[in-house]
């Protein structure tokens, strides 16, 4: 009647986390070819639909239809032409009331037809995984040698005291054999104004992974201006594989000016020439090139320069983000876009840049890509003056404490200020939202801890008004 067809169950992988086999599950005819399947099902309450996950897809293909799962890497193709019409009558009808029939029964257990209950069961599922990563954000320094007008940060030229980075040291010694995945990104200010914090740090975290054997991944938020080849590769042998750096556009130099006051952008790009000249198998790199956009800006003629330069090299990736109030007052003079109309910009940007074949930084059905490192249960933002912070935009909200580094006494966590970050229930729209496993309604939980926003609104959309 209808054939199943197993695929490879690989472990999803992200850059920064990596699943393990916990929510592999065996797809197939059970009674027949595999194993059931160890989940119990919660039973059906009320008038609950079954409906078809957002986390599946399905399509026609030379007669057939065939459904498929994102979360449990199976597939089923459905041949009979009755099976096929049943089948695109639940779709039609938005899914349907009952598990009545030989499909519906098929299609349940399978978990590609499921009510909302059970849908938040296999997400609360993919959620726990998020308690296996140890995602540390560290900002070195919050000065700066650049003077961007839209960035909210005040460029205290304060820097790490020792004894604060020596307990971060210590901190993450201690918690290291606890967590399969280790993330350490690296932010500001410029970060690369403290290069030796860096390299000391993470030369310390690949000594722990010899040890204790965690997925180590380590990343860079910086401006690219003294990111040279040379610095670039030490960076790299310390586990820095993955950077971003913003250029924006033929404006960069009078919105991205050097402290000094002098243009940046061809210091920057002749940097990242350098680095798109080394060998793509011994540095295999990701870097993405983010451009921040002002109100109504359509030129894309940026795109197609960057393309002449890296357009042929996979290692590059594309991000526009519309420039947002994200504090502090320079920003208040410029043009920014209507919050309304941002989707729309960045999405007649993306559609250029897909178009031109350059690759777009975000990958929306990755799992856990859109889920912000401030919704992590041991995400942690570590300033330079031993605040331990949620988000880095909230920068010295109230809500965004939820720790300090102490000099003698070390980390000191307020557990109940940090829970408030990463507990969030799905939305009823969220259940068949296509974004729902890269998102999982953690895509940022600013809006609600720091703005106090309590209902609608999707928070990926926000998010878009954000970062
Ligand atoms: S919060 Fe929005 S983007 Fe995220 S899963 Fe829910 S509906 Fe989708
Ligand atoms: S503003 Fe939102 S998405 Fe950005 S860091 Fe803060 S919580 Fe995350």
């Amino acid at each position: 009647m209808y054939v199943e067809e197993t695929v490879s169950l690989p472990l999803m992988e992200i850059a920064t986390v990596n699943f393990n086999s916990k929510i592999k599950r065996v797809s197939g005819f059970p009674e027949i070819l595999f194993a059931k399947s160890d989940k119990k099902f919660i039973q059906r309450k009320g008038n609950t639909m079954y409906i078809l996950p957002g986390y599946t897809t399905h399509y026609e293909e030379n007669g057939a239809i065939y459904v498929s799962s994102k979360l449990l890497q199976n597939k089923v193709m459905l041949t009979e032409p009755d099976i096929q019409e049943e089948f695109r009558t639940i779709v039609k009808s938005g899914g349907c009331p009952e598990i009545s029939t030989p499909l519906t029964k098929f299609l349940h257990e399978q978990e590609l037809l499921l009510n909302n209950e059970e849908i938040r069961t296999a997400v609360a599922e993919v959620k726990n995984l998020l308690n296996n990563t140890l995602m540390l954000t560290i900002m070195p320094t919050e000065g700066c040698n650049f003077r961007c007008p839209y960035c909210y940060e005040v460029h205290r030229a304060v820097s790490m005291f020792r004894d604060t980075l020596d307990r971060i040291q210590e901190y993450i010694t201690e918690q290291a054999s606890r967590f399969p995945n280790i993330h350490i990104s690296w932010f500001g200010g410029e970060p690369t104004l403290c290069k030796d914090v860096i390299l000391e740090t993470n030369a310390l975290v690949q000594e722990l992974q010899e040890k204790h054997q965690f997925h180590f991944t380590s990343s860079m938020t910086t401006n690219g201006y003294l990111l040279d080849a040379k610095n670039f590769q030490e960076y790299y042998a310390a586990g820095i594989t993955d950077y971003q750096i913003t250029l924006d556009g033929w404006g960069h130099d009078k919105i991205r000016p050097h402290v000094s006051g002098g243009g940046t952008l061809q210091t920057i790009l002749d940097n990242l020439v350098l680095l798109a000249s080394l060998d793509a198998e011994r540095y295999p790199f990701h870097i993405t090139l983010r451009r921040n956009i002002l109100a109504n800006d359509m030129d894309f003629t940026w795109y197609d320069h960057l393309y002449d330069l890296f357009g042929n090299d996979k290692r590059f990736f594309m991000l526009v983000v519309p420039v947002g109030d994200w504090g502090g007052k320079t920003v208040k003079a410029l043009d920014l876009q209507k919050k309304e109309s941002k989707k729309e910009l960045i999405l007649a940007h993306k559609a250029y840049i897909d178009k031109i074949g350059m690759q777009w930084g975000k990958q929306d059905e990755v799992p856990f890509s859109n889920v912000c490192y401030a919704s992590y249960p041991y995400g942690f933002v570590f300033r330079p003056n031993g605040k331990i912070e949620k988000c880095t935009v909230a920068l010295d909200h109230p809500k965004n404490l939820v720790g300090t580094v102490d000099p003698d006494k070390g980390v000191i966590l307020d557990e109940e200020a940090n829970r408030l970050w990463s507990g969030s229930d799905l939305k009823s729209e969220c259940s068949t939202c296509p974004s729902l496993l890269s998102c999982l309604n953690l895509a940022c939980r600013k809006q609600l801890v720091v703005d106090g926003r309590t209902e609608g609104g999707c928070p990926y959309d926000a998010r878009l008004a954000i970062k």
